[in-house]
């Protein structure tokens, strides 16, 4: 995906300020942080949303959720955390390359959603 925003990220076209690293996935500091620690966790291979994964995406879909308490106690959310995943349209997803938000620091996030 020559022309994907978090497939330059991975191939370090594009600068981040790195969090963590494996085989499989890459954590990064969100750009525009909505709360004191807000980390994206992305596949490091093309991976649209979940509307696109497989069983062949098993390891990565868990690989991108067992890391984040690490990253969390790493990062100063160290009594839990919150993680999010926007998919498509109506899940108001900005970026088309999956990625999981890792959201916390020192207090609560606060409430889930707005109730409309
Ligand atoms: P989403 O709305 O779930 O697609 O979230 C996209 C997220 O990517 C937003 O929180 C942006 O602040 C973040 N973002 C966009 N560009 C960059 C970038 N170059 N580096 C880090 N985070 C970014
Ligand atoms: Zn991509």
């Amino acid at each position: 995906m020559d022309n994907c925003l978090f497939c330059k990220i991975a191939r370090g076209d594009i600068p981040s300020r790195k969090a963590y690293e494996d085989e499989l996935v890459l954590a990064f500091h969100d750009i525009n942080p909505a709360r004191p620690m807000h980390l994206l966790v992305i596949p490091k291979r093309h991976i649209t949303s979940l509307q696109t994964v497989s069983q062949d995406d098993e390891a990565v879909l868990g690989r991108m959720l067992s890391v984040a308490n690490q990253l969390a106690e790493e990062n100063g959310s160290p009594d839990g955390f919150r993680v999010i995943i926007n998919n498509g349209r109506v899940g108001g997803q900005e970026v088309p390359h999956l990625h999981a938000h890792v959201v916390g620091g020192p207090d609560p996030v606060g409430p889930m959603l707005k109730r409309n």
